[in-house]
């Protein structure tokens, strides 16, 4: 650890790779992900927040 002080950065988001939790489907999250929250690609995360 070390460069990721905190704070504001500008200039593009660093991508993780996850495992969609829903699909299984390999996908790329604009967050670390957390052991103990479930990842969801872009398809099962919409239709989550679409109800
Ligand atoms: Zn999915």
């Amino acid at each position: 650890m070390g460069y990721q002080g905190g704070g504001f950065s500008s200039g593009p988001r660093e991508m993780h790779k996850a495992t969609c939790a829903e699909c299984k489907k390999e996908c790329e999250v604009p967050f670390k992900p957390r052991e103990d929250r479930p990842v969801y690609c872009k398809d099962c995360f919409s239709k989550r927040k679409d109800r």
